[in-house]
């Protein structure tokens, strides 16, 4: 079904591919795994399995709740349909124990729960390495109005409740994520990209045990068997 001439963008961990429907694109989970602004690659093997299921259950998790997002339905074990949408040049980030660049930027020790969520924007700018960017700068740059930028912290709040909820069931602590928005054809933001533990970090409640892509940028060892253990707790 996938024809090279279909594929629309490859980034660090997708595909996208254009379908005969104009509305709809197919998102392919690749195995590739880069960290540090892409500076250390590697594939994987069975990671964009892995994560395509992770995030094909989130989605439909927080879909099921009354979050708007691109998802519309599994396809195959790497292939999702999703809406078309134009992603958003920001990254959203929530902080709910510090980690990370947070700790690294403001020599802060990790570990530590915060009192109330952090909500950061970073400008999806590879070449500029992702600089961290508040409201008005991003109003200043034309990237939202001030009623989307409103609407981006609500509704991430709303998701990051729905996430922390979602794996504390599954004995995991949500410590930080990244997620990302698009417009769709109405001009409608609604939420996109993917939500797996290439995107969040997640410790084991009782043991701290990361459970994450820290195990790839930390030289940890054991990334499939960490993802293969967090969607397993999903399918129990
Ligand atoms: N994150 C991501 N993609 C990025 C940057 C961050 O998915 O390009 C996620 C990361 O996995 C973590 C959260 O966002 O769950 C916060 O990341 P942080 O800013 O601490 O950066 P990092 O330590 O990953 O460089």
């Amino acid at each position: 079904m996938l024809k090279e001439e279909n594929l629309l963008y490859e980034g660090k961990a997708k595909r996208v591919y254009k379908t005969d429907n104009e509305n709809e694109y197919v998102v392919y989970y690749k195995d590739d795994a880069t960290a540090f602004n892409g500076e250390k690659k590697e594939s994987i093997d069975s990671k964009g399995i892995l994560n395509n299921k992770i995030s094909t259950i989130i989605f439909e998790m927080l879909n099921e709740n009354g979050i708007d997002t691109h998802f519309v339905k599994n396809l195959s074990e790497r292939e999702q349909l999703v809406k078309k949408v134009t992603i958003l040049p920001l990254e959203v980030i929530v902080r709910n124990i510090t980690a990370g660049s947070f700790c690294k930027r403001y020599g802060i020790e990790e570990g530590i729960v915060l009192d109330e969520p952090i909500f950061e924007f970073s400008y999806k700018d590879d070449d500029l390495g992702d600089p961290m960017l508040n409201d008005d700068h991003a109003f200043a740059m034309k990237l939202a109005t001030r009623e989307e930028l409103k609407f981006l912290r609500e509704e991430t709040l709303k998701i990051n409740d729905l996430l922390k909820d979602f794996f504390l069931k599954l004995n995991l602590k949500l410590v930080d994520f990244k997620i990302e928005f698009g417009k769709d054809s109405q001009g409608k933001i609604i939420l996109a990209d993917e939500i797996s533990p290439d995107t969040c970090r997640l410790w084991d409640v009782d043991t701290n045990e990361k459970l994450d892509k820290d195990r790839f940028r930390r030289n940890l060892g054991g990334l499939v068997e960490s993802y293969t253990e967090v969607l397993s707790r999903m399918n129990k």
